[in-house]
């Protein structure tokens, strides 16, 4: 665990971890397990180590899903969670396409808020924040089950103390664009699944080994969609311009904060379809949209071994006012006219 300083006083927030986000943890989460079409009573357990049988479904047939949100703490010392509702919806359609039983709503958002209320101390302030990491997969033992549902599932919510999701904080990034290789099977691509990641590594490794890349755009067939990790929008002093929702990426609700929120400060929203030459042509900004990533500058693009500038190659004024904006919402310093934030 790397901390920024040692000698926090009782009452004050822990100091903002500097080590790879999502490798620290808070003390307890929450659990509960399905067998046989009945969910257990969530239980409150130490963070720590769970027994699985080596033939349980998820590890032979990826049945696994997971969501990713964040608590955090305002200068006025409240709790909130952002947009909760959201994201227990989108993990109930994860596992309505995995054939894994769908947590109910209730249950789920309340084993999320009890692990931010029992952490509460463990929560430091912004820019940090509490990675809150639902997770549920098929725990069955039966390695015979390939073309069979899981009969038995766990779901925990595990919390982690984070800074910044890229090393180095606010920076242009650079990105590879990918138009041979998807990310994912188009049937897939709006499921949380650790399946998705994993076809999607090769690729990214690849790239950033002999390319010095963050991150890999995917453009199967010059179709314009979304990174490993965060989905790409572009920006001018009018425009926030990305992909339209369909089947083949994940809704993020990043994505959609930063349209609502660019709308409320006067851009234009366009949902349509955007291919790699537009992007390489693009005279404004260039960013990635996610729960971990916030709103992050591109600076350069790298296709086919060349290098292209987005704009001078600096985060631009349009992402850092609209990143501001919706970090502001979060700690409670904006006005939240939807009713986003959960206080808890
Ligand atoms: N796309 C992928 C593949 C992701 O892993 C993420 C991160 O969660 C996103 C997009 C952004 O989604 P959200 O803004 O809901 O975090």
């Amino acid at each position: 665990m790397t901390r920024t300083s040692e000698s926090a006083l009782p009452n004050d927030p822990p100091p903002i971890p500097t080590g790879p986000f999502g490798t620290e943890f808070v003390e307890t989460m929450t659990t509960a397990t399905w067998v046989d079409g009945t969910w257990s009573d969530p239980e409150t357990v130490p963070t720590g180590p769970i027994s699985l049988h080596p033939a349980a479904h998820s590890l032979h047939y990826a049945s696994a899903c997971f969501e990713g949100l964040k608590a955090h703490r305002g200068s006025d010392g409240e709790i909130r969670i952002f947009r909760l509702d959201r994201h227990v919806e989108r993990m109930r359609q994860s596992a309505r396409t995995l054939m894994l039983p769908v947590p109910p709503s209730d249950m789920m958002a309340e084993m999320i808020r009890t692990v931010v209320r029992d952490s509460r101390s463990e929560i430091p302030a912004a820019p940090g924040s509490l990675y809150l990491r639902p997770t549920l997969f098929g725990t069955e033992p039966n390695i015979g089950a390939a073309a069979a549902p899981s009969r038995e599932a766990l779901l925990y919510v595990l919390g982690s103390p984070v800074g910044d999701y890229f090393q180095g904080g606010i920076r242009p990034l650079k990105i590879a664009i990918e138009t041979e290789r998807p990310r994912t099977t188009p049937q897939f691509g709006m499921v949380k699944s650790g399946a998705n990641y994993a076809m999607a590594l090769g690729v990214t490794q690849e790239a950033k080994r002999t390319l010095g890349i963050d991150q890999v755009l995917f453009a199967p067939g010059g179709d314009v969609t979304e990174t490993g990790a965060s989905n790409f929008v572009l920006i001018d002093d009018e425009r926030i311009v990305t992909k339209g929702l369909d089947e083949s990426f994940l809704h993020g609700i990043t994505r959609d904060s930063v349209l609502r929120i660019g709308e409320e400060l006067g851009y234009r929203v366009e949902e349509r379809d955007l291919d790699v030459a537009e992007i390489l042509g693009w005279r404004g900004e260039a960013a990635l949209t996610g729960t971990a990533a916030i709103l992050a500058g591109v600076g350069w693009f790298v296709y086919h071994g060349e290098s292209h500038p987005v704009g001078d190659g600096s985060v631009g004024a349009n992402t850092l006012r609209l990143r501001k904006a919706l970090t502001d919402l979060q700690i409670g310093e904006r006005p939240d006219r939807n009713g986003w934030n959960e206080l808890v």
